[in-house]
């Protein structure tokens, strides 16, 4: 069904095309069968016409032949003698164009002797005459011989009867033969030809008209016409000879002997070149739609062209050449008009650190590693599935799958082949791409709120490179986000969260070098919750920022205290969320604080995770912030050190006191390559004058290689986890802090 609609589809413009010529010629054929019927009867009409007018003429010629010889016959009475006769017809004739006059007895005897004997063969045609009055007789050879009886006082039973040639009324009817396309002619009423207008064959002989061969119709024409002649009307018709040829035939009465006047002439003798002229305009509109045609058709192939690179531009990713957001929702509409329910997957990926990438590569780079990504997500999807770059760095998916194992292990599949080793030279480290699916229960459901959905399960995905799934479960998970959301500002008033220390020990001497300031949660209903479940959340929503202050202010209360009892001051580090650096005055509170509670300089260390220094908007405010940190008597430490991509690269740009290895780079302790790596990064901040200190230390092996590599401080399980600060004051006496 489907393909024949998209043919007929592609078709449309021919089939208009077609369409308009098909009416138009119908138009054309009606108009031109119009013109031709009323060119027929003018033709008619016409014919009729010039007939009519050329048998009044014979008429009145044959009736002044007459009346000529009736004025001669008036003069023979008494009849002269034969000689006196002779010379006064013969002077008569001459007079009046008879080729011979003749006083010619009953017996048949003619004066003049002379006088043409072929003339008189039939006496019988005499006698008749001679009782019926004045005449005109047929001779053969077309002659016509003209009779009166003689006036009373002449001799009885005599009559004066005079010859004229059938010339005159040839050249009466000649002209009427129509150049030889036609003929006009005298016939009697049994159709025999009395006069035609030359010797010569005319175009068609007489007794073919009347042959039984014409068509039916001609046929009735014919049976007609001869009623008509009987009955002395005149009339018209047309009919198809049996040569084809159409003819139309007039015939009109002539006062002489029942005579009739036929004009036959061709149909076309009118309409002749209006047939031509209508072909050739046949012609012209056929070559104009023609033209129009093609150039309609040619509009249509440049207007087809122009929607295909319209449509081209507006539905591809110009970077990746890929599907773009505009082409995924198209063929996703496509798609889900045929989708059973819950049998596709959503799935939205979101490249991890590709700020870093673009930063640390360059954006060329980062853009090779776009494509490559994109096509490496094509090839790996199967027919009906699509893929598109819908940001920067992110992209979806609507898989064939509905079981979250098969969308885990075809996912599992498309990131082990981005990372495998055919990938682009650029991309030195293997990516982390986070994901998170929607199943496709309802396929009528607006397709941004899959998306969304699938994107919120993103940010929640919990386990690295394990696809988050939109379900209940994540579900509860975002009404629990909401809900630690809004007990927030309760809890600070209440006093719920709290400071947790944990020691940094110094290697050199075992002695307690400072400690990490951590925030604790204890929720009145679900107990203690770890930071990682809710410092995300609130780095969402920027509550962060206050947390971190409240936090700050319980540090250095703290510090005061143990101030107030006389006790060294021990170096502190708290977390500074890189959400601060939102607000360009973010620092101005902090400074307060530190006034306000009297903390020496050098205590307060702020630390910053490694993602903070990427951002290319802040980089700058950043990097300030720093000098003034350092102003106001703030150390400043670069936390997780490790976990990104060019770290080496920020201890140049970013005068940092301290940088804190994160806890991944012991995990392989007992590889030599491991230890070389970590070796040289302590060696290399040594050289710059950075303090290091080693995160997430378990071991002794751990700590005795950190010592041997020359690293100044441990903070892990190894010697303590993080404390709440009573156990901390009672842990602190036993690793006293010493010097700097
Ligand atoms: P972080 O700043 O890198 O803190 C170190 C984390 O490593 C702490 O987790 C600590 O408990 C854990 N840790 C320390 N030693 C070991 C070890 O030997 N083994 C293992 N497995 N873990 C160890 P914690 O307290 O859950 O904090 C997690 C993260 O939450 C922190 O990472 C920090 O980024 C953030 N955070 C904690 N408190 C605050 C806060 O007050 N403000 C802000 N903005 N972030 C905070
Ligand atoms: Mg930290
Ligand atoms: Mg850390």
């Amino acid at each position: 069904m489907k393909p024949t609609k998209s043919i007929l589809f592609h078709l449309r413009p021919i089939i208009l095309i077609a369409a308009v010529s098909m009416v138009l010629s119908a138009l054309l054929l009606w108009n031109s069968s119009a013109l031709k019927r009323e060119l027929a009867h003018s033709t008619e009409e016409y014919v009729m016409d010039v007939s009519a007018q050329l048998a009044g003429d014979i008429s009145s010629r044959l009736d002044s032949f007459q009346q000529a010889l009736e004025s001669v016959a008036c003069t023979l009475s008494p009849l002269p003698d034969q000689d006196a006769l002779q010379a006064s017809l013969n002077r008569q004739a001459q007079i009046l164009g008879f080729d011979a006059l003749a006083v010619i007895a009953p017996g048949g005897a003619a004066v003049p002797q002379g006088f043409p004997k072929e003339y008189l063969q039939d006496r019988s045609v005499f006698q008749n005459k001679l009782s019926s009055g004045p005449a005109v007789t047929y001779l053969g050879g077309q002659d016509l011989l003209f009779s009166v009886p003689l006036e009373a006082g002449g001799p009885a039973g005599h009559i004066l009867a005079g010859v004229r040639s059938k010339e005159n009324i040839q050249a009466l009817i000649a002209p009427k033969s129509y150049n030889g396309r036609g003929l006009t002619c005298i016939v009697n009423s049994s159709g025999a030809v009395v006069i035609s207008p030359t010797d010569l064959k005319p175009f068609l002989q007489l007794g073919d008209i009347f042959s039984s061969g014409a068509d039916a119709k001609a046929q009735q024409a014919i049976s007609h016409m001869i009623t008509d002649m009987a009955a002395q009307r005149s009339g018209v018709f047309q009919f198809t000879a049996v040569d084809g040829s159409n003819l139309v035939l007039s015939y009109h009465p002539l006062n002489a002997n029942g005579w009739i006047l036929l004009t036959l002439v061709p149909a076309d003798l009118i309409s002749g070149n209006a047939g031509a002229y209508i072909f050739r305009s046949f012609l012209l509109i056929a070559g104009g739609l023609l033209v129009l045609g093609l150039l309609f058709l040619a509009l249509v192939q440049t207007y087809r062209a122009n929607r295909r690179q319209l449509e081209s531009v507006a539905y591809t990713d110009p970077l990746t050449g890929g599907l773009n957001r505009a082409a995924f929702q198209r063929a996703y509409q496509k798609l889900a008009s045929g989708m059973p329910p819950s049998s596709c997957t959503l799935v939205f990926l979101d490249v991890k650190g590709f700020k870093l990438i673009n930063e640390s590569l360059g954006v060329r780079a980062g853009n090779k590693i776009l494509q490559y990504i994109c096509q490496t997500l094509q090839q790996h999807l199967q027919p009906g599935e699509i893929a598109a770059r819908v940001n920067a760095d992110q992209f979806v998916l609507c898989l064939q799958e509905s079981a979250p194992g098969q969308v885990q292990a075809r996912l599992d599949k498309m990131v082990g082949a981005i990372n495998s080793s055919g990938r682009p030279a650029e991309l030195q480290y293997a990516l982390t791409i986070p994901q998170g699916a929607c199943r496709i229960d309802d396929p009528a459901t607006d397709l941004m709120l899959i998306e969304e959905r699938a994107r919120t399960a993103c940010k929640l995905q919990s386990e690295r490179s394990v696809c988050s799934f939109y379900n209940s479960d994540l579900i509860e998970k975002i009404k629990r986000e909401q809900e630690l959301n809004a007990q927030l500002p309760l809890s600070l008033a209440h006093g719920d969260f709290y400071v947790y220390l944990q020691p940094k020990v110094r290697l050199r001497d075992g002695a307690l070098g400072g400690a990490e300031a951590l925030v604790r949660w204890r929720h009145p209903q679900y107990g203690m919750i770890p930071p990682g479940e809710f410092i995300p959340l609130f780095e969402r929503n920027g509550s962060v920022c206050t947390l971190d202050l409240y936090l700050f202010e319980q540090i250095c209360a703290l510090l005061r205290r143990w101030m107030d009892q006389g006790r060294a001051p021990l170096p502190i580090s708290f977390n500074l969320s890189r959400v601060h650096f939102k607000n360009p005055n973010y620092l101005e509170p902090f400074l307060r604080l530190k006034e306000q509670y009297r903390i020496p300089n050098g205590i307060l260390e702020m630390e910053l995770t490694e993602s903070t220094f990427f951002d290319e908007q802040q980089r700058q405010l950043v990097q300030s912030s720093i000098v003034e940190m350092h102003r106001h008597g703030f150390l400043c430490s670069l936390d997780d050190f490790g976990v990104g991509f060019s770290a080496l690269a920020l201890l140049k740009d970013f005068d940092v006191d301290a940088i804190k290895l994160d806890r991944q780079f012991f995990s392989e302790i007992a590889s030599s390559k491991s230890r070389a790596v970590i070796s040289s990064f302590i060696a290399l901040a040594q050289t710059l004058g950075i303090h290091t200190v080693a995160e997430g230390i378990e071991t002794r092996e751990q700590a005795d290689f950190l010592r041997q590599a020359g690293c100044d401080m441990i903070q892990g399980f190894y010697f303590s986890k993080p404390l709440p600060i009573p156990e901390f004051e009672t842990w602190a006496p036993s690793r006293p802090p010493g010097p700097n």
